[in-house]
């Protein structure tokens, strides 16, 4: 340790980079915010190889003078703020002065800008904190920022960078929720020179919401808009039916950035409680406006996390917004058909039974769930279901309880595995093919996978029109709605990559997919079992090792041996 000294600029741009720019994704969203605040109606975003080779953003908005070039890559050098009270009325997305100078101290930046009205455009590259000379150049009116070789010079971060394919993932997610925020403008992103979003200016929100979801949900999203001195909304929420296998159908805004708290989505959750079966999520987008002094935004560097004065209020209001309504509205008919038709017999059940039907569900053990257990016998062992959950069997040694849904996962997982190794993945022809209405961003996903999904039994073609048809299931879901599948087969593609083994390599997606099909055909936690299906699921399960953790990495049972028992009634001593 030396004497304390103030770092050189340089260093205080990389650290800073290290902050702000995490990916090429980052960078994206960065300078498409600089285009947003300087007016932009039309917005255009080119990457090439996930952005760690190239990216470049270029807009039509107001442009910067040739003598603000230089500035523009200063670090703390903004337009956007002068005083520091000016914290409290921001109303773009910028004010740090951070974005262009982090990125310039990792990579090679070209600035071109045209202000409106000039005759002519400048030119400012910045290499790794290095400036250029300030030139004039050719240029349309606007702005163009292009950034190449992220990280060039800093392979530890560099080295951090996944596949392109997971990049573009990252970068896509950042233009939808820009797309959504701002229906007016203009928006183009074009990946390895193939145009894969193209959004035009749309009117409404709605329109613009139809690019990205299928029209029978934009169709039937429910509003709800709730205003005091303190924060104002709007909601749009799909029925239940609509809900997703992630959190990627929640878009939350607060003036027109896109945001992330723990506490609001615990209020769109809460909303929809009881309403949406475990391990889904309603698709819902919430657009916050708060008075200055709310609310900081100035808490993160990257500002996707906010702190608000008083944001259980916030949770509470928007929890009574939409249960009133969801409730009000006539979606009770939607409700997950399966669970109710026992529930509810003829009629559209009422929100108490539906509220009824889920009390009973967790409170195991009230008459009309349990029943009798089906003592059976396979392989000379006793065993019986209880709750219509678990299987308790005896073993040599002991008595084993089973997760019926784990167990089950897992010896489907193994048979689709070694279906797929041998390249024979059953698969179900529909005899009435499916028409599934997609988003463009979402055929695009399918072309890119439809190889991998053909070869797990899943065929679907182009209908035209904005739709899909859907010719075959793997034979294992033969029984499932091939339109709900394909749309959960449409959040796991968009997932991929996000999901990442603890080593930090990204699962291949045919192991996605398989995963998928054996939890799906899987019985569920909650199905009674005939004594038929019983046996069948532990001769199919014998031989296989029990240690073995299903899918998702849970166990599939517990084993108690004779010795722990005898142990924990005392009848021995320890
Ligand atoms: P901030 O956005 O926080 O002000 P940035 O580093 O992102 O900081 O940008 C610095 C300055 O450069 C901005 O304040 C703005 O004046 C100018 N600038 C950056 N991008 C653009 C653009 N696309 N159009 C016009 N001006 C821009
Ligand atoms: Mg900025």
């Amino acid at each position: 340790m030396g004497s304390i000294r103030v770092l050189a600029p340089d260093v205080v741009n990389k650290i800073a980079a290290g902050e702000v720019i995490e990916r090429p994704a980052s960078v994206v969203k960065e300078l498409v915010e600089n285009a947003l605040d300087a007016g932009a109606t039309r917005v255009r975003i080119e990457v090439e190889e996930g952005g760690r080779k190239r990216v470049r953003v270029s807009d039509d908005g107001h442009g910067l003078a040739p003598e603000d070039l230089p500035l523009a890559f200063a670090p703390h050098a903004t337009s956007k703020l002068a005083a520091a009270d000016d914290l409290l009325r921001i109303s773009t997305f910028g004010f740090r002065g951070e974005a262009l100078a982090s990125i310039g101290a990792v990579a090679r930046v070209t600035i071109l800008s045209r202000r409106r009205g000039a005759v002519e455009g400048t030119e400012l590259t910045i290499e790794a904190g290095d400036l250029g000379e300030t030139r004039p150049a050719a240029a349309p009116e606007g702005t163009s920022v292009e950034v190449r070789n992220l990280f060039h010079a800093m392979p530890g971060r560099r080295k951090f960078l996944r596949s392109p394919d997971v990049e573009m993932g990252h970068i896509e997610e950042s233009v939808t929720r820009f797309g959504i925020a701002h229906p007016r403008v203009r928006f183009e992103f074009v990946a390895d020179g193939i145009p894969r979003i193209t959004l035009p200016p749309a009117d409404a929100l709605r329109e613009r919401i139809g690019a990205f979801f299928e029209r029978e949900l934009v169709d039937a999203l429910v509003e709800a808009e709730s205003e005091d001195a303190a924060a104002s909304f709007r909601i749009l929420a799909a029925p239940p039916k609509f809900a997703r296998l992630s959190l990627r159908g929640q878009f939350v805004y607060l003036n027109g950035r896109f945001i992330r708290d723990r506490v609001l989505t615990r209020a769109i959750n809460e909303g929809f409680r009881e309403m949406v079966p475990h391990g889904r999520y309603p698709v819902v987008f919430l657009f916050l406006g708060m008075a200055p002094g709310e609310v900081d935004v100035n808490v993160h560097p990257t500002k996707i996390e906010v702190r608000f004065r008083n944001v259980w209020r916030l949770h509470d209001r928007i929890v009574a917004a939409l249960r009133g309504k969801l409730l009000e509205s006539d979606l009770a008919p939607h409700l997950m058909p399966g669970a109710f038709a026992a529930a509810a017999v003829g009629g559209a059940p009422s929100p108490q039974a539906i509220v009824d039907y889920f009390a009973r569900d967790a409170a195991p053990g009230l008459p009309g769930l349990g029943g009798a257990p089906i003592p059976l016998v396979t392989s000379g062992r006793r065993c019986f279901q209880l709750h219509d959950r678990y299987i308790v069997e005896e073993a040599e040694d002991g008595i084993r309880i089973i997760d019926q849904h784990a167990l089950h996962e897992r010896v489907l997982l193994e048979e689709v595995r070694r279906q797929y190794a041998s390249a024979d993945v059953p698969r179900q022809l529909l005899l009435l093919p499916a028409v599934v209405e997609v988003s463009s961003a979402e055929r695009t996903r399918l072309e890119e996978h439809a190889a991998v999904l053909e070869s797990m039994g899943l065929l679907v073609d182009d209908f035209g029109a904005g739709s899909i048809v859907v010719r075959s299931v793997p034979a294992l879901l033969k029984d499932a709605d091939p339109t709900l599948l394909l749309r959960d087969v449409l959040d796991r593609l968009g997932e991929h990559g996000e999901t990442e083994k603890a080593e930090g390599h990204p699962i291949p997606m045919i192991d996605l997919l398989l995963e998928f099909i054996a939890c799906r055909a899987a019985v569920k936690f909650g199905d009674r079992l005939s004594p038929e299906e019983l046996a069948r699921l532990l001769t199919d399960a014998e031989g296989m090792d029990y240690s073995a953790t299903c899918a998702h990495g849970r166990p599939t049972a517990i084993k108690m041996t004779l010795d722990d028992l005898e142990k924990y009634f005392k009848r021995r001593g320890s």
